[in-house]
């Protein structure tokens, strides 16, 4: 039993991720917010399409959806909401099991950057494709959801095997890590991973997967009980 994952660019900076089960063959695509790219990527890995998920609604997380279900005959799981009513064909709950061929999962309902936001979590190797939920160093804005709403989820993906790969949607790790470092100067794990992001970057590579364990290390929204941030954040809200 086998699950490989595969990053393929798209527009400026998104990802959509391939899933492929090679016991089965079965092939997945999170969020594919284009459809050529994906094309050709099946094309040159000679794989078909059998199921697309989406994370949320969002225009660059979706576009490619119903002209790859056409070509393919895909099926699109995703969240239940009336903006991707007539794109998905399997709506999807927190928690529900998913499979790809032998490789098992679950969704994992995350609200926040939208109130229906749904992560994709599977075990074997524990892989989490969390859209725009969570980035490498930072986190999706709340577009509609509560700050309330958005920790929990975070919380939720805390209880996640440390060692689980973060799939995100975006190329957003770089642009974040002057805020992680604004927020905890005195934090060596996010020194070193800023170090590790600016060399991957300088040579064009992706700074994804991350794992849970460096999120939790190095991400101030993961960190936000941590005892430094909070002091350097009420440090600087005495100065004003
Ligand atoms: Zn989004």
């Amino acid at each position: 039993m086998s699950l490989t994952i595969n990053a393929i660019p798209i527009f400026s900076d998104n990802y959509a991720w391939a899933l492929h089960d090679t016991t089965t063959n079965k092939t997945a695509i999170i969020d594919p917010g284009e459809d050529h790219p994906i094309r050709t990527y099946l094309d040159m890995h000679g794989h078909k399409l059998d199921f697309i998920l989406l994370t949320h609604h969002h225009a660059d997380h979706i576009n490619g959806a119903d002209t790859l279900r056409q070509h393919y005959g895909a099926r699109i799981l995703g969240p239940r909401d009336q903006r991707l009513q007539s794109l998905v064909d399997c709506i999807v709950q927190d928690r529900e099991p998913i499979s790809l061929g032998e490789s098992k999962g679950y969704a994992l309902a995350t609200p926040g950057h939208t109130l229906s936001h749904m992560c994709y979590y599977f075990s074997s190797p524990p892989a989490l494709f969390c859209g725009d939920t969570l980035f490498s160093l930072g986190c999706g804005r709340l577009f509609e959801g509560t700050a309330e709403q958005l920790y929990e989820s975070f919380r939720k993906i805390s209880t996640l095997p440390p060692q689980t790969k973060i799939y995100c949607g975006h190329e957003y790790t770089l642009a974040n890590a002057d805020f992680a470092f604004h927020v905890d100067p005195t934090n060596h794990a996010l020194k070193e991973r800023i170090t590790q992001v600016r060399s991957l970057r300088s040579k064009g590579q992706p700074t994804l997967p991350s794992t849970l364990e460096q999120e939790l290390a190095t991400n101030p929204f993961l960190r936000a009980p941590n005892a430094q941030i909070l002091k350097h954040l009420r440090q600087e809200k005495d100065t004003f």
